[in-house]
């Protein structure tokens, strides 16, 4: 799904018509890129492309301020995304996580709920296996679009308080270890840095893989980035001797 989508989610776009041969000659194109494509060859369209703007990121009206400034105030300025709601760094425990204390734990782990913003897979605890109905909710939670991370799973109703995720981490976040723990067979394994499904593995992991009991999955772009697997419980019966 494209950025453009992303951002555009349950909104319809209306314009009106522009002159008879810019929309014959537009209509023919199914794409932005095949409609940009138009643009650059000939000079009109060019023209026409100057005067629109890239969509703006949302930008807050004070720093760590709830409160965002209006699309019109921002349409034509040039913004970054530092104040994306889902990406303002939120790694503080929030009320709601305070008040599930120990519920972060592997045994509690029971699915998983992607985020729409960054497909990154964020943890769904409970305290108790998850009942058909409470798996068709999430499911459609999912299917909807709703969650980003940072908020809350159902933000009210009666799973509220039994059924949720821990909300005090944002887009950025690295993968929770809990969701490796695989209670119910549900999880692939994914990159722990960024998510991605397509992990890989190769000769320096496998070596990882002897000295340590737990090396956790890593893709090609974050190893190629230089990241190298995060691991735990060193084995010391393999390790090297010096
Ligand atoms: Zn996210
Ligand atoms: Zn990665």
């Amino acid at each position: 799904m494209s950025l453009l989508n992303l951002a555009l989610q349950n909104v319809a776009l209306e314009r009106p018509d522009m002159i008879e041969d810019y929309e014959r000659k537009m209509k023919r194109n199914g794409s932005m890129t095949k409609v940009r494509n138009i643009g650059e060859k000939e000079l009109h369209y060019n023209k026409l492309f100057d005067n629109l703007h890239w969509l703006p990121d949302p930008v807050q009206v004070q720093k760590d301020s709830n409160e965002y400034k209006s699309f019109d105030d921002v349409y034509g300025v040039e913004t970054d995304d530092s104040g994306r709601p889902s990406l303002v760094s939120k790694n503080v425990p929030t009320s709601a996580d305070l008040g599930h204390k120990g519920g972060f734990v592997a045994a509690r782990a029971r699915s998983f709920i992607i985020c729409r913003v960054c497909g990154n897979r964020r943890v769904v605890y409970s305290g108790k296996r998850l009942t058909i109905d409470q798996m068709r909710l999430i499911e459609r939670v999912q299917e909807e679009f709703i969650f980003t991370c940072g908020a809350p799973l159902f933000p009210d109703g009666v799973m509220k308080e039994t059924v949720y995720v821990r909300e005090g981490q944002s887009c950025n976040s690295e993968m929770e270890t809990t969701y490796y723990s695989d209670v119910n067979g549900l999880n692939t394994p994914v990159c722990f840095f960024c998510g991605d499904t397509e992990v890989i593995t190769n000769q320096e992991i496998q070596n990882l893989k002897q000295e340590y009991g737990i090396v956790r999955p890593i893709c090609d772009t974050c190893f190629q980035g230089g990241k190298r697997p995060a691991v735990r419980n060193a084995l010391k019966t393999n390790k090297k001797k010096r």
